[in-house]
């Protein structure tokens, strides 16, 4: 317990989320979710903020992507080795599950940021010889199961977690839900205010006192991304852990939403760019959305050899990202040879795993997110007729990766589709998909790109944080007008919009008029495009990095 007791004192915050990327060994993540959660972290111990990390152990990992012969997904375990980079902390405490105690012992990660600073993460097991074998898997594997085996290991997260915290000692002020994942969480502290009633008077929950801890940040728009679960499963999983009628009040009549219970219960709700919170206000009237906007961290993300040129003439960079915007007085030529070193060592990457050359002087289009239909990853092959007649014209080359959720199956049908399309543009379109899509594939891919496109359906995408990394490397953004974009493109500067007429259907036509008209033929200016990398670089860094994010959740979320 002694490796806890420098940050029992200070913490004040806890940040709750299903996934985190901590480092690329450590497979508690899946995708963009789990690496916000981990550049949260990152900044804060930069930033040296009083917090502590609560997310479960996940030893299985999510998944690990092979594409069969079939071309098809298949998902294997990723498992990963807690014990190499964390250690149990001698101490559990029990939540009921079906009446049964199921016990919770943590792990703790410390997450040491190159000045020195430290935040702990608590990574929750219940792989415990006092478990039923059951029991034992609940932590095995992120977003694994069905939905009891999902609502049981929210039930570990948000009231398991709450309840270490205490067991350990912290004295926690205030509560970040990151997505509804965690909250079960907000539930367990209403249960806490609890007073019985009696003589005449009622039975009280202090929902105040609940919203006043609780900060919330909701991730997507999309209806699927909202857990729900049947009330009759939560009673035969939680029993009578909270009366029933006051959590549909919370939580809605027909099926327990999280997303719901999280904003019913949290004083301060946020949305993860200004659109996505205009949409999910829409989606969710009556509550107040604010928006502060994601970023990445910045030291994780920069290539080094881009780093090291930051560095030479900016040594506070990493710590004071604002100076970033500076960045467009380094030589051309330096932006230039920095930006190559990390095209080859993508191209190299890219040789090894699947054997095709690409060519370092041609423009390569950088790809990569998560394959399900709402992210559109087949936009770009609406028409391979005509994408072959740009390329005939401006030849370019195309590198694809992602995910798909193990049980979306439109989404791993577009894995197939996207092997088809790529097989029938062969010999006009060098191609390659690069499975198992993780945190060092992201940073190769993000740096090594001359393009970055992004296809979502507007409003879909609540944020993206890919395309803010592949900025920050001078890798430049094209995209459709949704997330984070809307605020950082400044068309033909930063980066390019694409914006159908009508929105939507219109997005592919734009697509293409745009690469043969303007993307492609300007890769041939070296120097204008050498210009717009450093716009790129000087006018999205300063902003879209997780310090700024984590200067502004601190000052207008946690110090209310
Ligand atoms: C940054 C990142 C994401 C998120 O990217 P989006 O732009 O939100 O799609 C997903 N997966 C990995 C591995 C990442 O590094």
């Amino acid at each position: 317990m002694n490796a806890l007791v420098p940050f029992l004192h200070r913490t004040r915050i806890a940040y709750f989320s299903m996934e985190i990327a901590l480092r690329p060994e450590i497979h508690t993540y899946s995708g963009g979710l789990g690496v916000l959660a981990g550049d949260t972290a990152r900044s804060a111990a930069d930033l040296d903020l009083p917090m502590v990390f609560v997310t479960l152990l996940s030893r299985e990992g999510y998944i690990r992507q092979e594409i069969g012969v079939q071309e098809n997904q298949i998902n294997k375990p990723n498992p990963w080795r807690p014990e190499e980079w964390a250690s149990p902390l001698p101490a559990m405490i029990a939540v009921s599950i079906e009446g049964r105690s199921v016990w919770v012992r943590p792990w703790l990660y410390l997450l040491t940021c190159p000045v020195g600073n430290v935040v702990p993460v608590l990574l929750l097991d219940t792989d415990l010889e006092q478990n039923s074998a059951e029991d034992r898997q609940i932590t095995d594997r992120l977003y694994g199961g069905d939905d009891a085996h999902r609502l049981k290991q929210e039930i570990v997260l948000g009231i398991g977690g709450s309840l270490l915290l205490r067991a350990l000692g912290f004295r926690i002020q205030t509560y970040h839900l990151n997505e509804g994942h965690a909250a079960l969480l907000a539930l367990q502290l209403l249960r806490e205010t609890h007073r019985p009633g009696g003589l005449g008077s009622p039975s009280v929950y202090d929902r105040p006192s609940v919203r006043e801890r609780c900060v919330f940040t909701t991730h997507t728009p999309v209806e699927a991304g909202f857990d729900r679960f049947d009330y009759g499963l939560v009673s035969r999983l939680l029993g009578d852990f909270f009366d029933l009628a006051e959590l549909k009040t919370l939580a809605g009549e027909d099926r327990l939403n999280m997303t719901r219970l999280a904003l019913n219960l949290s004083g301060y709700v946020n949305g993860v760019a200004r659109r996505h919170a205009e949409t999910a206000s829409g989606l969710f009237p009556g509550y107040q959305i604010r928006s502060i906007t994601n970023g990445v961290h910045v030291q994780t993300w920069v290539h080094s050899e881009l780093a090291r040129r930051l560095e030479a003439r900016f040594p506070q960079w990493a710590h004071e990202p604002e100076v970033i915007a500076l960045a467009d007085q380094i030589p051309d030529d330096e932006i230039w040879a920095a930006h190559q070193a990390a095209k080859v060592q993508l191209l190299g990457t890219i040789r090894e795993r699947t054997g095709t050359e690409l060519q370092l002087d041609l423009p390569l289009i950088g790809f990569a997110r998560r394959m399900t239909s709402y992210k559109r990853p087949n936009l770009l092959f609406t028409d391979l007729a005509r994408l072959k007649q740009i390329a005939r014209d401006r030849p370019f080359q195309v590198v694809l990766a992602g995910l798909a959720h193990p049980l979306d199956d439109p989404g791993k049908q577009i894995i197939e589709e996207l092997h088809r399309h790529i097989r029938a543009l062969q010999d006009a379109i060098p191609i390659v998909f690069l499975p198992e899509y993780d945190m060092t594939l992201a940073r190769m891919l993000v740096s090594g790109a001359d393009i970055w496109l992004n296809t979502p359906l507007p409003p879909l995408e609540a944020s993206g944080t890919s395309g803010m990394k592949a900025a920050l490397n001078g890798v430049l953004n094209l995209s459709v007008m949704d997330g984070w974009w809307v605020e950082a493109c400044v068309e033909g500067v930063t980066g390019w919009g694409i914006q159908g007429t009508p929105p939507g259907a219109g997005d592919a036509e734009a697509l293409y008029r745009k690469l043969e008209d303007v993307v492609l033929p300007l890769y041939q200016d070296r120097a204008r495009w050498i210009w717009m990398m450093k716009q790129s670089i000087s006018k999205i860094g300063p902003t879209f990095n997780s310090h700024r994010m984590m200067r502004r959740y601190a000052t207008e979320a946690y110090m209310r």
